[in-house]
């Protein structure tokens, strides 16, 4: 058996049919240099969709492979529930320096969606603690996404074939999707309107990344803010895809004038290297959990593998590494550049719809109403061509690392273009 009939005969894919997954031509990875992917067969491919938007400076960096070989020879792991790393101190300490977030206390876990199913407990258990009743909903966007599990599926808006599982969603109080012109104004205006019954508000600060990045006017943030701040209704920031320079500064809600509450990080934080994620809560928020030893004050929510050592320690070096390299000016400098040549090459093909573009969050949205699968098709006709690519529905997205050469956009511009020569 080759690689990939190995892979369908023991291997289940998320968001993929098994049925076909061999026909869609998949990338059977054995290693990484840079930001090329290197195949079981030694074909190279530029990392376009930065591993699902994780990796940040490309793969084996040097300073952080060094980071992970050193923790190795301390420790793996040891449990957080009750006890200390002293890596993990570190690195808590070093975020709560750069996040928006008042005297920071950090939660980890491992996962996006569990970052942000320990922000909707947290949130709510606040409103115990503090006494207050009927504090029992969320309200979120329409074309919202915050993860697959059952909580961050509720707070989504839905699609992707989660219809299903709506009789499993507990109910939220569904503001505009960022398409909506003045969405940020309404949610602004439902905060007021039902804020007695709000634990917290979940945005996406910025840009909808799954909903084939949306973005909604860096302006329009600041009232939703106030509007939060003003009736004491909570503000979670998922940051899982905007953190960690993603969008032009370290964090969204920077640009955004935002200062959340509970802030949820994920993806980028080890630099696309190791599973973590965490859980930003402010003083406010945490000074409500203080109170006497085993009483209901406490959070009784933890994950055996939230704070593992190794992610600690390549985290660190990761946001020691984005300090000190001109990333962000790079992210900007190379978002600009992507931005004329989606224009010039792009823009002139029939069946392009919309051009989206924040930081090195980008999206080329299709008319795909008589070829559904076009975008798809696409996507295959560019990795056939040595960039790997990856579409969301009618959507191409284009999420190269964030240290991504000018000679690489031009790359990935060219062969999008050279793509849809072939499919449009
Ligand atoms: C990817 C994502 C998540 C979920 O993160 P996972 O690590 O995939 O569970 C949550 N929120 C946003 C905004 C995301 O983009």
């Amino acid at each position: 058996m080759n690689w990939l009939e190995r892979d369908a005969a023991s291997v289940w894919h998320g968001f993929t049919q098994m049925d076909c997954y061999g026909a869609n031509s998949p990338v059977i990875v054995e290693r990484a240099e840079g930001r090329e992917l290197i195949d079981v067969e030694g074909r190279r491919y530029l990392d376009a969709i930065s591993s699902l938007w994780v990796t940040t400076l490309g793969h084996r960096v040097p300073e952080l492979d060094q980071a992970l070989r050193e923790q190795l020879d301390r420790v793996a792991h040891s449990t957080m529930l009750g006890n200390g790393n002293r890596i993990v101190i570190e690195f808590a300490e070093a975020l709560a320096r750069v996040v928006p977030v008042d005297r920071a206390h950090t939660l980890f876990a491992s996962d996006g969606a569990a970052a942000v199913e320990q922000a909707l407990k947290i949130a709510f258990q606040y409103w115990t603690n503090k006494g207050e009743q009927g504090r029992t909903t969320y309200l979120a966007f329409g074309d919202g996404y915050h993860g697959d599990t059952i909580g961050s599926l509720s707070l989504g808006g839905g699609g992707f074939g989660t219809q299903i599982f709506d009789p499993l969603r507990f109910p939220v109080l569904r503001a505009p999707a960022f398409t909506e012109p003045g969405a940020l104004h309404t949610a602004a205006q439902m905060v007021r309107e039902h804020h007695r019954k709000l634990a917290a508000v979940v945005v996406e600060p910025l840009v909808q990344g799954a909903a084939g990045m949306s973005i909604a006017p860096a302006g329009d943030f600041a009232e939703l803010g106030k509007a939060c701040h003003e009736t004491g209704v909570l503000l979670i920031c998922d940051e899982v895809a905007t953190g960690f320079g993603r969008t032009g500064t370290l964090f969204a809600s920077e640009q955004c004038g935002l200062r959340p509450d509970l802030m949820c990080l994920g993806k980028g934080i080890t630099g696309g290297y190791l599973p973590m994620s965490a859980t930003v809560a402010s003083q406010r928020v945490f000074a409500a959990f203080l109170g006497p030893d085993l009483s209901e004050k406490t959070l009784y929510h933890g994950h055996s593998y939230g704070g593992n050592a190794l992610a600690a320690a390549v985290a660190l070096k990761h946001l020691q590494l984005i300090a000190s390299l001109p990333v962000l000016d790079n992210v900007r400098e190379r978002s600009a550049q992507l931005r004329a040549g989606l224009e010039t090459r792009i823009r002139p093909f029939k069946r392009v719809k919309h051009i989206r573009l924040q930081g090195l969050m980008g999206a080329v949205e299709l008319d795909t109403s008589d070829d559904p699968k076009l975008a798809r098709r696409t996507c295959t006709a560019m990795v056939k061509r040595g960039v790997l690519s990856r579409s969301m529905g009618p959507v191409i997205t284009i999420v190269p690392p964030l240290t991504i050469t000018a000679a690489e956009i031009e790359r990935i511009v060219e062969t999008l273009a050279a793509a849809l020569e072939e499919t449009a």
